[in-house]
């Protein structure tokens, strides 16, 4: 069974073409500059990546016309037709509380994800978008959407309910929702297959690390509390946002340099975390680098990074009575073993211990704690595309 995975944002569109079973990816690449100046890119399997410019993707639908002529092209295609693309799987990145699992796309389907775009208003109409523009190509190929929030909404009212005013989360539907649900299953799946036990009877501590960043509780495979809140920008310090903070810090800001509430909140997304802690990078390579030399910001940006993972692995072990495992994915949980170490280190007392050895790891699905450990560490390579194609070859063959 093939599947397409479709990722669609406002000016991009990521896609890749794999087979669920197997897990081989065909084919895989990325649209960019959508509605500008159109960029191509193709990587077939086992063959070098073709890149083209100038590309005419006036829209989203030019843009997958390419993805599908690359597909079937008789030099470079993966695939004889577009016959054999049996369903697309799209990522869409707000389902509000309507879906708490995948769905076959219909159009009530479509009205209802519609419903929740004030809720995500950067990036669910751009999801719509690419839905319509493949249902168009493609009329007779069933279309499955896959919420980041959806894994999140197995959360007690406790974990999900902020201190404010009640009728803002009636009426306005004001709540934690949390992210990156497609990653954080993906990996308590895999964490659950490298313990070889079943995940109902696991507790885990999921900590998708990368440029944006949560950590997630997940007791017997459910989320029952994750980091990141009614928007992405709460939770941890990430590469460019601020994560938590006291929300009287906007007034005051706001009043003292006369900010508009969009300069404000640029600065919370674009400015902020280990980039505006360090006033170096947002990227944990270059903060590494830094740091070595002696950049004293680099290394309060890293070390404020790593002690706040390992507040929330506490918060979170607490939430559960307990942890059996905590899993480290995305790109700098799979490929930092200094943060690992760091944000782990101290949590003795609670069975973890790491083998520094073993620690010593990237990219790879690695248990890395010591064998005389309680609390196993592992570091599971996260696959949201995998994910994504599972639940929709799931859905589609009912
Ligand atoms: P992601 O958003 O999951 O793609 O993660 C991006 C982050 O992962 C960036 O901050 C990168 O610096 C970081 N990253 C990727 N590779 C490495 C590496 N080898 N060592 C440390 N950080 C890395």
């Amino acid at each position: 069974m093939n599947i397409l995975v479709i990722n669609a944002g406002s000016s991009s569109l990521k896609y890749q073409l794999l087979n669920p079973e197997t897990q081989q990816v065909l084919a895989k690449g990325l649209c960019e500059r959508i509605g500008i100046d159109g960029k191509f890119t193709y990587k077939p399997d086992g063959k070098q990546a073709i890149k083209e410019a100038d590309v005419a993707m006036p829209t989203h639908s030019e843009a997958i016309q390419a993805v599908l002529n690359a597909l079937v092209d008789p030099e470079n295609g993966v695939i004889g037709s577009m016959k054999e693309i049996d369903a697309v799987g799209h990522r869409v990145v707000h389902g509000g509380e309507k879906f708490a699992k995948s769905v076959l796309i219909t159009d009530e389907v479509m009205a209802a994800i519609e419903e929740c775009n004030p809720l995500a208003p950067l990036h669910n109409p751009a999801n719509i978008v690419g839905i319509k523009a493949c249902q168009a190509l493609m009329p007779d190929t069933p279309m499955v959407a896959v919420f980041d929030t959806a894994f999140h909404q197995t959360m007690p009212s406790v974990a999900y309910t902020y201190a404010l005013p009640y009728e803002y989360y009636t009426q306005d539907k004001v709540r934690r929702y949390g992210f990156h649900g497609t990653s954080h299953k993906y990996v308590a799946g895999r964490a659950a297959a490298m313990l070889g036990k079943p995940i109902e009877e696991l507790k885990l501590i999921s900590c998708h690390l990368g440029n944006g960043s949560s950590i997630t509780a997940i007791d017997g495979g459910k989320s029952v509390d994750t980091s990141m809140g009614f928007t992405p920008l709460a939770g941890l310090p990430m590469g460019t946002r601020s994560g938590d903070l006291d929300a009287g810090i906007l007034e005051y800001l706001m009043k003292k340099h006369g900010y508009s509430i969009d300069e404000m909140l640029n600065i919370l997304n674009k400015k902020s975390g280990v980039l505006g802690i360090s006033g170096v990078s947002s990227d944990f390579r270059d903060l590494e680098a830094a740091a070595a030399e002696g950049n004293q910001q680099a290394k309060l940006a890293l070390d404020s990074f790593d002690y706040n993972v390992k507040k929330l692995i506490g918060a979170y072990a607490a939430a559960m009575g307990g942890v059996d495992a905590i899993i480290f994915t995305a790109g700098v949980g799979e490929n930092g073993p200094d943060t690992r170490a760091n944000a782990v280190a101290g949590l003795e007392y609670m069975g973890v211990k790491l083998d520094a050895e073993k620690n010593n790891t990237r990219g790879k699905e690695v248990d890395v704690s010591a064998d005389d450990a309680k609390v196993r560490v592992l570091v599971i390579p996260t696959n949201e595309e995998l994910m994504i194609a599972m639940d929709t070859a799931a859905l589609v063959k009912g």
